[in-house]
């Protein structure tokens, strides 16, 4: 009976994409997490799918091709994930800032993203309570926000019972290979699933996962804080962040405010759908797992939106939570077979992309579990790429 075609450990956003795609190309597949469905990151996250926060080159293409995906997938899909296409905007606060920025975009523009510079008054235009001395951003049609935790049950419910088995509050314990290291089964605390191919999809516990196996996987948990407001006038109207967001991400030594650097601080903002709350973050900072709120990281974060939002100082703010990004060092996701362990697949280290990255990373695992050529050029995400740097 415990008989799977395909093992997905981690019901976060990859790993009910993962299992959405593989049930979609016909495979009998388990799904295991020890939480509920989105019991980790996906739940603690804000709720973007973007192309201008990602680096041009394998980057953008995986996160604007899984844009593309989202728009057939909120057609398809029976359950509602809040997908709305309404476009986002970047803040520089400096000359310096803008033309980084300015680089940075025609680099994009050179790939083809409808994206472009934007002067004060047309950023004033779209957002009204905006601070009034900004030099400038820059602004991409292509961006959406939708809802990340109604996204997993969105892929969970659309196959469960039609060849997905789900088991939540179901941990993975050890995974058993054969005299060829072929994969041959999955211990879990509810008792043994054979099955000849697992999908690790555990973000940050990926690593431990890959241990079961003998194998390394470099993700770290990068964690960030959010703080949510009371029902308020509408603030923003789109996704909304400095520039200074990409300087921290990616690492760039631009100059910041120590405090800024000290607790890797840039704003962000989004409303909720229904435009009556927002989102107010981020921060950046490397931890062993924890999602407890950090008060001084807090308080700088709510300092720095009243410098980009100045109407905020006057908003109250109900409740704020904090997750854990899956970070690669290279800042690229693998989405990968894994050579030494036939049936053994990786898909993990989205850091701050996983929403945007989640429906193509589900549809590479499948074509790759099936042997089908892969609808894009895998080898940026290919693990062997990580061997001898990282691992
Ligand atoms: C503050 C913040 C803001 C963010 N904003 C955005 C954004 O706007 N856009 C975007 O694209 N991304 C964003 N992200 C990143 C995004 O949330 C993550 O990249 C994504 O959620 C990772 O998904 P995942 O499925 O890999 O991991 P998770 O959602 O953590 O799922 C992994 C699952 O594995 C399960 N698991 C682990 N070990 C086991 C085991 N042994 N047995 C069974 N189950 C196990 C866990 O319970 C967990 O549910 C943000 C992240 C943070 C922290």
């Amino acid at each position: 009976m415990n008989n799977y075609d395909v093992v997905v450990i981690g019901a976060g956003v990859i790993g009910t994409s993962c299992a959405y795609h593989l049930v979609e190309k016909g495979l009998k597949v388990a799904m295991f997490d020890f939480g509920d469905i989105a019991n980790g990151t996906s739940s603690h996250c804000d709720a973007a799918a973007m192309i201008t926060d990602k680096m041009p080159g394998p980057d953008a293409a995986l996160g604007y091709a899984s844009i593309q995906k989202f728009l057939k997938l909120s057609e398809k899909l029976d359950y509602d994930f809040g997908l709305i296409q309404r476009g986002s905007l970047y803040l520089c606060e400096t000359d310096e800032e803008m033309e980084i920025a300015s680089g940075y975009i025609s680099d994009l523009q050179k790939e083809g993203y409808r994206v472009r510079m934007m002067n004060q008054q047309e950023m004033a235009e779209k957002e009204p309570f905006l601070a009034k001395d900004l030099p400038g951003g820059f602004w991409s049609d292509e961006c959406c926000g939708l809802n990340p935790y109604k996204l997993c049950f969105a892929f969970t419910e659309q196959v469960k019972g039609k060849g997905l088995d789900v088991y939540t509050h179901t941990r993975v314990e050890a995974i058993g290979l054969d005299e060829k290291k072929n994969i041959s089964y999955v211990d879990t605390n509810q008792g043994r699933f054979r099955t000849k191919s697992v999908v690790n999809a555990a973000g940050c516990w990926s690593p431990e996962i890959g241990r079961m196996t003998g194998v390394k996987i470099p993700v770290a948990s990068r964690k960030g804080n959010i703080m949510i407001s009371e029902a308020t006038t509408q603030i923003c109207h789109q996704k909304v962040q400095e520039f200074g967001y990409m300087i921290l991400k990616f690492g760039s030594k631009a100059e910041r405010d120590p405090e800024l650097v000290k607790h890797g601080v840039a704003f962000t903002i989004e409303p909720s759908n229904e435009g009556h709350n927002v989102l107010v973050g981020s921060s950046r900072n490397f931890v062993d797992y924890n999602v407890d709120t950090d008060l001084e990281v807090i308080r700088v974060i709510a300092k720095r939106a009243i410098r980009f939002f100045p109407i905020l100082k006057s908003v109250n703010f109900v409740r704020a939570y904090a997750g854990c990004r899956p970070f690669m060092p290279d800042h690229l996701p693998v989405i990968s077979p894994v050579e030494e362990i036939p049936g053994l697949y990786i898909a993990t280290g989205h850091e701050g992309d996983g929403i945007s990255m989640a429906p193509m990373t589900g549809e590479l695992i499948a074509e790759m579990v099936t042997g089908q050529k892969p609808s894009m050029d895998v080898a940026p995400y290919s693990f062997s790429r990580l061997k001898d740097r990282f691992c």
